[in-house]
């Protein structure tokens, strides 16, 4: 004879995981809204309940991620379906959504002549997090999505078919703009690639160790993968295309490097909220 109240006191879990994951489940089970973690905390839970928490109780405390667990994650404004397959969307990511969206928006504002479909590029989409929220969010934009990973691929499929977007989205394995006709121009080519340099001890700790190694790291210094974008991206991007990629903490000058030794201007930083550089954005005219 279990109630909420017991469950959120006695878990040794971290408080805000404990009541997402409850929340979840009694959301599932019972069909009660989060609200009844506060007004039905001392309703007797059925043993369904009380035993699908055991189980969610114990594989976090195992380390699996709680989006994982549940196999969803919010990112900007749409859901997303996760499994171990993709990166668990960041909130910090979602900066680069912010970006693209502001550009398009303004660059649209300024155009004189008939406005087309604004066009986006997005190499390794991963769940189809950034893809599927600029696509949501520009109702008139067709966005491009490679991946290297056909599991990667499937899901960020499922996703555009939940958020019903599959019309206005195409997904492509491959390795970056590799997959792309050479005629191909974007309004946008936006990545958050995998930075993190191999060897760095964040790979063995948390819900990185859960998450698959080649979305988090080139396995090599960081750099790689931007090295590839940057220069195949130069003969894809249209008049006034902008270039935005998500970097490490500690990589935003050696990339500023890079983009001006490519040959792309109006090179930008952005900042996170944490404010640590977390982004840039680069045209080439
Ligand atoms: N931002 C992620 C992290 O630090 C890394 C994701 C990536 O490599 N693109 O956990």
């Amino acid at each position: 004879m279990t109630s909420i109240k017991e469950l959120l006191n006695s878990t040794p879990l971290d408080k805000v995981d404990a009541r997402v994951l409850l929340a979840h489940l009694v959301g599932v089970h019972l069909s009660w809204p989060k609200s009844a973690l506060i007004s039905r905390d001392t309703d007797v839970l059925p043993d369904s309940v009380t035993q699908a928490w055991q189980d969610y109780e114990s594989r976090r405390l195992d380390g699996e991620p709680v989006a994982y667990i549940l196999g969803l994650k919010d990112f900007y404004n749409i859901q997303l379906q996760v499994a171990p397959g993709v990166l668990i969307p960041r909130p910090e990511t979602e900066l680069l959504v912010e970006l693209a969206l502001n550009h398009v928006q303004k660059s649209n504002k300024n155009s004189t002549v008939e406005i087309r479909p604004t066009k986006i590029l997005d190499l390794g989409t991963g769940s189809g997090a950034i893809a599927l929220a600029l696509a949501h969010n520009l109702p008139s934009a067709h966005v491009t999505a490679v991946d290297m990973s056909q599991d990667a691929l499937e899901i960020a499929q499922a996703n555009a078919r939940t958020l019903d977007l599959l019309d206005r989205t195409e997904f492509v394995q491959g390795s970056w703009l590799e997959p792309i006709h050479a005629l191909m121009q974007f309004d946008v080519i936006v990545s958050n690639p995998p930075y993190i340099r191999a060897g760095d001890p964040h790979l063995q700790e948390g819900d990185l160790r859960f998450e698959p190694a080649d979305a988090l790291t080139d396995h090599e210094d960081g750099l790689s993968p931007y090295k590839i974008i940057f220069n195949q991206a130069k003969a894809h991007l249209a008049p006034n295309g902008l270039l935005l990629v998500e970097h490490g903490y500690d990589q935003s000058d050696a990339l500023k490097q890079l983009l001006e030794t490519e040959g792309y201007q109006e090179i930008q930083v952005h900042f996170d909220l944490a404010g640590i550089s977390r982004a840039l954005s680069a045209k080439l005219r």
